[in-house]
């Protein structure tokens, strides 16, 4: 499995990164997991437009879907005629959402992806094993774990504390886990984590490598990686877009 982060700003998009969106790939099957602002532009440095067989959202909120209605008019309206659909696995709505993005009736953006419902589950998608669980966050939120080949990959999606999320990333090789917040006093729960929870949950989970994402522009992302660093002794770093992870990856730099 070699896996390229496309988008890691969290929320919304930075100088230097899309929004959330991850590129899986392994014997030739490309999954997209998340598509949120910026990434479909992101994307086209990593792969054609029309190499993607499948993408995972998960959940609705802008900065991890909304580049999935500019996806739609790339397959739509390419000039050789619409392309067939591709399955898009996310929460309920998501066919609604999508049309909502671009004033589009729900029937022609079905028309050019297949909508399959997440559930807490594991499923084949392409030669990858992804198991999907709810996180905690305000909207119906999921984590995942991909497995290929013996190669295991977690992925928090936006959550507060969560042992969905632990169990998700038991054992995993590589976990990429949002940090949206520094320490202080008025953190919201049930929303997002702290650089240092995400590293907590790293650490009980026991993953051997933490690779910390959804990072918010306005952060200093220094402290993020020094509060990281109190909780988790392990293989730590900060996404970057462009970067590549994996099997036979060289770990990420601690930047
Ligand atoms: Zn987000
Ligand atoms: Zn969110």
């Amino acid at each position: 499995m070699r896996v390229t982060v496309v988008g890691c700003a969290g929320s919304f998009p930075g100088p230097d990164s899309p929004a959330s969106c991850y590129l899986l790939e392994a014997e030739g099957f490309r999954l997209v997991i998340d598509l949120g602002n910026g990434a479909l532009g992101g994307l086209q440095r990593f792969a054609g437009l029309f190499s993607i067989d499948a993408i995972c959202l998960s959940h609705l909120h802008a900065d991890h879907c909304v580049d999935l209605g500019a996806y739609w008019v790339v397959r739509q309206y390419t000039s050789d005629g619409p392309r067939p659909p591709i399955p898009v696995h996310g929460p309920r709505g998501t066919a609604e959402r999508v049309a909502g993005f671009g004033g589009e009736n729900t029937a022609s953006v079905r028309a050019r992806f297949t909508f399959r419902d997440l559930q807490p589950a594991t499923t084949e998608i392409g030669p990858f094993r992804v198991t999907a669980d709810h996180v905690n966050h305000p909207v119906e939120t999921f984590g995942f774990r991909v497995e290929h080949a013996g190669w295991r990959l977690a992925y928090s999606g936006d959550t507060g504390e969560s042992d969905a999320l632990v169990r998700l990333a038991e054992g995993a090789d590589l976990l990429l886990c949002e940090a949206s917040f520094l320490d202080g006093p008025d953190i919201r729960p049930n929303l997002h984590l702290t650089a240092r929870q995400a590293a907590e949950h790293a650490a009980r989970a026991g993953v051997g490598q933490l690779v910390l994402t959804h990072l918010v522009p306005w952060n200093d992302q220094d402290r993020t990686l020094a509060e990281a660093s109190q909780a988790y002794r392990g293989g730590l770093s900060l996404a970057a877009s462009g970067l590549v992870l994996g099997p036979g990856a060289a770990p990420a730099a601690g930047r």
